[in-house]
Order: structure tokens, then sequence, then C-alpha cells
């Protein structure tokens, strides 16, 4: 190399293989010398996958090397002594997953085509060993016909498919999908959690789930009648203001629901955080039909559509 000095460390924050590549250039490098040593450690498969797209793209030569383990261990750390002299830089989130900021055309996004482009924060460049980990745990977990069935099912909600993409339009409603997936998984018992607020539509998606042949087992979100004092909430936080306002209880919903065994809950307009805590006491999957919006008629999207005209004060 001929200006980057003996036992010089850089670490920059970004995509690796662009880092790479920009540095050398930047520096006037001769040569890309490039570790592997291959044991199998997530590190390792990391650096086998930057490695190979260095390769492919760097216009000087690149040097592959199977690094000794001692030498390996000295040089990491190094380079995590320098990290911990930069750390707060190093905390910067530079490389989190961004998705909602990719701005590149949806066909040419590298999530949708192998040479595609991607953006800083791209996971499917950044984070190919979380994906495989998440490939891993869908197999080991059970998850995979769950997967598979609802993937399935996704295609499914889309008529004249024969037609090609641009011709294919969405053919089935979220009640009609929630009940198709539920035959196709072979579910018999519903678990239906719901809020007071909408207990008028969850006697109807009772009424139809019941029809479609399933039991259906519900929980309303008072359950319990405990007074919200009991978690800490004073009277004047109330809606009432005072005397007994029963808190929504959505753990004992799960565990309602968990006692009847269901095969899958879904859940009718459960508010925000109670919604969260349900979700996570549940023991089956779960789904969400409705959520809650008390001003835009439980359709929270309808802020996002009026951002630019009558909710343009959230902007
Ligand atoms: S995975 Fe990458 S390319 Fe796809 S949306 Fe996210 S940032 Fe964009």
């Amino acid at each position: 190399m001929k200006s980057v000095d003996d036992d010089e460390i850089i670490v920059e924050y970004g995509n690796p293989v662009e880092k790479i590549l920009t540095v050398s250039e930047e520096k006037k490098c001769d040569l890309i010398v490039m570790g592997t040593h291959g044991t199998g450690s997530i590190m390792d498969a990391m650096m086998g996958s930057t490695t190979t797209r260095v390769l492919r793209r760097s216009k000087i030569p690149v040097m592959v090397i199977r690094l000794p383990e001692y030498i390996r261990k000295r040089f990491l750390s190094k380079v995590l002594s320098t990290i911990d002299i930069q750390k707060e830089r190093y905390k910067t989130p530079f490389d989190y997953s961004q998705c909602a900021r990719c701005g590149i055309n949806v066909a040419d996004r590298l999530c949708q085509k192998v040479d595609g482009k991607f953006p800083n924060g791209c996971p499917t460049n950044n984070s190919t060993q979380v994906i495989k980990a998440a490939l891993d745990e869908m197999q080991k977990s059970g998850a995979f016909d769950f997967a598979r069935q609802s993937t399935i099912q996704e295609g499914e909600g889309y008529g004249d498919r024969e037609l090609g993409y641009a011709r294919v339009r969405p053919i089935k409603s979220r009640i009609e999908e929630t009940i198709e997936f539920s035959t196709r998984m072979n579910y018999r018992r519903l678990g239906l959690a719901f809020c007071l607020g909408l207990r008028k539509e969850a006697r109807v998606v009772d009424k139809l789930l019941t029809k479609a042949g399933f039991e259906v087992v519900s929980a309303m979100c008072k359950i319990g009648r405990i007074d919200k004092n009991y978690i800490g909430v004073r009277d004047d936080q109330k809606i009432r203001l005072c005397g007994l306002e029963p808190m929504c209880n959505p753990i004992a919903q799960a565990f309602v629901l968990n006692e009847a065994q269901t095969d899958f809950n879904i859940t009718v307009g459960l508010c925000v955080g109670h919604d969260s805590l349900f979700l996570k006491y549940s023991e089956a999957l779960c789904t969400v039909f409705a959520v809650k919006d008390r001003v835009l008629g439980h359709n929270p999207l309808a802020a996002i559509y009026t951002l630019d005209s009558y909710y343009r004060v959230l902007k």
C-alpha cells in the first residue's frame, strides 16, 4: 500500500464493501488483502460475504489469505480498542435497518433482485447472518408451515394472476382472508380478544367465524373488573375522573384464551400498548383484525393519507 501507515487501523461506519472500496481508492492502494478463516462463526460468514463482494467489485487486485488464529485475535483486539476510543461515533445507528427510508425504485431494490441497488442501512446487504438466523429459527420453531401457508394465502388474495403482475387485482377482504387462512391451517378453536368499544364489531366477527365452522372463545378487555387504581392510575387520570373504572387487562385476556388452548387468536380494536401486552402473553400466534383509532373510525392510516391536508399539523 502506498499511503497507509504501518499498523494504521481505520474504523469506518457503514456498508463494509462500500467502505473498503472507497478507502482503498482514497488511499490509492495497490492491493487489498482480506483475511478469511472459515471456522463457521457468525463473524467468519460475514467476512466471507464481504470478501466475495469486494472481489467482484474491486478495480485493484484483491488477495484473500487465511488468517492464523493468533493473528486474527491480535488484529481483532487492536480493532476493538480503536472502536472503544471512538465509542460515541461507533454507536451512531448508521448501519441499522432503514428500509422505510429506502429511496430506490421498488423493482431495482436489492431485496427484489440479485444485482439490485441498496442504500446504507440495507438489511438485505448488511444483515445476512441475521437473515440466515431467521430462516434457521423458522425451521426450528415449527413456524415453517405457518409461513408457507400465510404466503400462499397472500397469493390467493390476488385475482387475474395469469394476466401478469401488472394486471393482478386484490379480491379478498381481511375477514375472508382470516377465515381462509384459519381453515388452511386446520385450526379448530379461535380466540377473539376485543375492546369494549368494539363489542358490536366483535359480536359480528364471532358470528362469522362460528358460521365458518370454528369454535370461538372470546375475551373482552375489561374482564376481571380490576380498578385502574390497582396499577397506580389516579382518579384524575381516569376517563370518568373518579370512582370505579375497570382497567383493560390484556394479560388476563391472553391467559383466558391460553387456558382455552385456542389454536389462533384474533384481536379486534385493542388499545395501543394493551395490544402489545396481549401479543406478548398470548401462547397462540395472533393476527390483528382491527386496530383502535377512536377518531378515525379505526383506520389510523387516514391521518397518514391526509398528512398533506387535514393532518399537516403532524408534519
Ligand atoms: S432491504 Fe434494502 S433495498 Fe430493500 S427496502 Fe430495505 S433498504 Fe431498501
